[in-house]
């Protein structure tokens, strides 16, 4: 038979974010403080370093900024709520 104990256990948990362009910061969990996670690894022969690792976080005002950069918009099609003859 196992018996158990209760124990004080410290753990990481995500507190605040920061985006890497404008340095913008919101606690997690706030309603409206949308930001987008995305991490790289460069593969063989990467333009930004044979297994170079990259990870970012960029509010919603940057991640909109880089869009807006885009050539080709990346908007999906059927992810526009603006449209309501889809309803
Ligand atoms: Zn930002």
């Amino acid at each position: 038979m196992i018996s158990y104990k209760m124990v004080e256990k410290f753990v990481d948990v995500k507190d605040e974010v920061t985006c890497n362009r404008c340095e913008a910061t919101a606690k997690y969990g706030t309603y409206g403080a949308d930001f987008h996670s995305a991490y790289y690894h460069g593969g063989f022969t990467s333009k930004l370093g044979d297994g170079n690792e990259y990870a970012w976080d960029l509010c919603e005002d940057c991640l909109k900024w880089l869009f807006d950069q885009f050539k080709i918009n990346p908007q999906l099609p059927e992810s526009n709520s603006d449209d309501e003859s889809s309803c």
